[in-house]
């Protein structure tokens, strides 16, 4: 979906949208898979450039940094940004917008939204998500799951001295 700047005044656009996701944008943001992306959002013309405020809702499907499984992770986010002609940053205008503000760039007086959505989802997630609070990892040892079940090193005084005294022993 692309919004012509033309289309946006003073008053605001206002853009409630449910959409797919497909995997080229996954790709262009080296991101995670979703499906699909719930997106409200109002564009309006402001004297620094294009304001846009809304939310975006999704569930995105992650790996967990601890114990490296996919799980789920339903994201809520809402967003204040400033949207700019990219001209602007080439042409080294010195109105770079506001300091209050975030901006992202547009090119050729068109906003595609779908894009704006998953940027706006991608800034949400966690850089090292975690399945769970009380997600206990993998063991360093021996790399079983601990969530699923208790592994074969819990006899050992710890697991660092085991490695420690495997070592020795070589
Ligand atoms: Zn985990
Ligand atoms: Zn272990």
């Amino acid at each position: 979906m692309i919004i012509d700047v033309c289309q946006i005044s003073e008053k605001g656009l206002e853009i409630k949208k449910n959409f797919p996701i497909d995997s080229s944008l996954i790709e262009e943001f080296d991101g995670f898979y979703l499906e699909k992306i719930d997106l409200y959002v109002t564009l309006k013309m402001i004297r620094e450039g294009i304001r846009a405020r809304g939310t975006v809702k999704s569930n995105v499907l992650l790996d967990c940094s601890k114990c490296a499984e996919a799980y789920n992770l339903f994201i809520d986010s809402s967003f204040d940004i400033l949207l700019l002609p990219v001209e602007n940053l080439e042409e080294g205008k010195s109105s770079l917008g506001n300091d209050d503000l975030e901006s992202i760039f547009y090119k050729d007086d068109k906003i595609d939204i779908k894009h704006l959505g998953y940027e706006q989802v991608f800034l949400a997630v966690p850089q090292t998500p975690v399945c769970d609070d009380k997600c206990k990892g993998i063991c360093p040892n021996c790399g079983e799951n601990l969530n699923h079940s208790k592994c074969k090193c819990e006899n050992k005084i710890s697991s660092e001295f085991g490695i420690l005294l495997d070592k020795i022993k070589r």
